[in-house]
């Protein structure tokens, strides 16, 4: 009886592993087919300064506008594409586009918004990275000092002396890190200290219960007060209300982002967001 099970569950297993190649294999021609029909589109996510109340930065959110099957989140393709390699070719994609859109805004009189973009810890670990950002800030003739590259400390485990390698080589072409998701992971003072990042991404699931005294609020303070004294600025990401928005700005949080400023939008929405909040 035990062995007839046993064999079932190899049957099963080998069945579910089958589909999931195949599934794999049916997501990486899609994610390449997609790549060639411009089906990977960028939204933009407003960032309010505190002191100056001014919008000063986006970020931009890569979403796969499916033939099939409409409106993608990043959530059900990045994976996929990290784990086979498309990863480099989509994060030019996106890249390109941001620095494209951003050039665009500034010939049309919104200027200084810093432009920031998603890499994945994986684009680390492909050599050309430098070069290629290099070239895409060239050819699109992005001013770099308004690119923010977003990372997670997750770069640190790919090889901690290749990772600085290139973050060095960028920062020195003009581009700024800030460190996203901060709080999920090991969130190592040590990190924080070796990577020269300029900027704190404080996760939107420590904002979500700031506003009780808690765990979480404790947590914030000490993570602003922390970076304050490494001169690093602090975003607050997922901000939903306004007593949330209150609590961060009263604990000195330099940068908020979120649903109650703007969700992520098109281009063309984020202009007259700009627009609307100049008039106003
Ligand atoms: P992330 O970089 O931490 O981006 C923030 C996520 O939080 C976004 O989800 C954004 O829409 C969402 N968000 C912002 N404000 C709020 C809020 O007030 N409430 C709630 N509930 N959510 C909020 P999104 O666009 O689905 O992206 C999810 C993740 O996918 C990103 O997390 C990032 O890790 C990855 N991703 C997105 N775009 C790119 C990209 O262009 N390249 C790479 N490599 N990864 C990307
Ligand atoms: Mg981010
Ligand atoms: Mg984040
Ligand atoms: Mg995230």
């Amino acid at each position: 009886k035990a062995k007839e099970l046993g064999k079932n569950r190899y049957e099963f297993y080998e069945k579910s592993m089958n589909e999931k190649m195949v599934l794999k294999h049916k997501m990486e021609d899609d994610i390449r087919r997609g790549l060639a029909e411009g089906e990977f589109i960028l939204h933009y996510q407003p960032q309010l300064d505190y002191k100056s109340k001014k919008i000063i930065a986006v970020e931009a959110l890569v979403r796969w506008n499916h033939c099939k099957k409409g409106l993608l989140s990043p959530m059900t393709f990045i994976g996929f594409a990290e784990d086979n390699g498309l990863i480099t070719p989509l994060g030019e994609h996106i890249l390109k586009v941001a620095c494209t859109q951003s050039v665009y805004w500034e010939s049309i009189g919104i200027k200084g918004i810093i432009m920031a973009v998603n890499i994945s810890s994986k684009q680390f670990s492909n050599r050309n990275l430098v070069q290629n950002v290099q070239r895409i800030i060239n050819e699109t003739g992005m001013d770099p000092k308004r690119l923010k590259l977003e990372i997670t400390e997750s770069v640190a485990m790919e090889s901690l002396e290749t990772t600085m390698g290139i973050m060095t080589q960028l920062k020195e072409i003009g581009v700024s890190f800030s460190l996203d998701d901060f709080g999920t992971g090991y969130s190592s003072l040590s990190y924080l200290k070796a990577l020269p990042i300029d900027q704190l991404k404080i996760d939107q699931h420590f904002i979500k219960n700031v506003t009780i005294k808690n765990y979480e609020q404790v947590m914030v303070g000490a993570i602003i007060d922390i970076a304050h004294s490494m001169g690093l600025k602090v975003v607050a990401e997922g901000i939903e209300t306004s007593q949330q928005s209150k609590l961060l700005e009263s604990m000195s949080c330099d940068i908020a982002q979120g649903y109650l400023f703007g969700k992520p939008m098109g281009a063309e929405a984020f202009v007259n967001l700009v627009y609307q909040s100049v008039e106003n």
